[in-house]
């Protein structure tokens, strides 16, 4: 498929939809997911058969999500802050997986669109400006859907531990703030059971 083609179909409209736009990020972590699930080969995860790790909280996450079912409710979905566009996504049933890692030399950024960018996000850029900057970061979004998979990524297999699934633990209120808190997550210090928020208020 090519861009446009891409563009047309349901499942990058659903990423455009989430997500709230359309960026290069976004295109990136299109291409990402579609290759490790291809090779994978698994469906989107209704459920929690697919865990997803992804290194960077940025736009690409969230094609990821929507592609591969995996999100944070699910706790399926986790996320190493390293800023990488990085995407593992493993089988629950075998812990194997792909690592889809973005090639250094595959997408070199654009002085003119990061100059453009940076203004646009200063608020500093004039009406022109920031027509022009919208153009490239289409263009720049559609060179991303235009370019081979193999010529954008580092594919390798891998194989993880998985972290245990998402847990429904009871309750109980955090003696400080009063608020109900998963026990699991309460510390206990001088016989006081405290959410993290308490503890670190403590702390300071
Ligand atoms: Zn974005
Ligand atoms: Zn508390």
């Amino acid at each position: 498929m090519d861009a446009q083609q891409i563009m047309d179909s349901e499942e990058f409209k659903r990423c455009a939809t989430f997500h709230g736009h359309i960026c290069p990020g976004l295109s990136i972590g299109y291409k990402a997911a579609k290759v490790a699930l291809e090779r994978l080969g698994e469906k989107r995860a209704d459920d929690e058969e697919v865990v997803a790790v992804v290194e960077t909280d940025a736009c690409s996450a969230d094609a990821v999500q929507v592609l591969t079912g995996c999100t944070f409710g699910k706790g399926n979905l986790i996320c190493r802050d390293y800023g990488k566009m990085v995407l593992t996504l493993l089988s629950r049933k075998t812990g194997r997986g792909f690592r889809v890692a973005m090639r250094p030399d595959a997408f070199p950024p654009d002085e003119t669109h990061f100059q453009l960018l940076s203004k646009v996000m200063s608020g500093k850029a004039d009406d022109e400006e920031a027509a022009r900057f919208r153009e490239l970061h289409l263009q720049r979004s559609r060179d991303v859907l235009n370019m081979p998979a193999e010529k954008l990524f580092d594919v390798k297999s891998v194989q993880m531990t998985l972290p245990s699934r998402a847990k429904i633990e009871p309750s109980e209120p955090c003696s400080r703030c009063g608020e109900p808190t998963m026990h699991t997550k309460l510390k206990t210090v001088d016989g006081r059971k405290l959410c993290r928020d308490c503890l670190e208020q403590r702390m300071c």
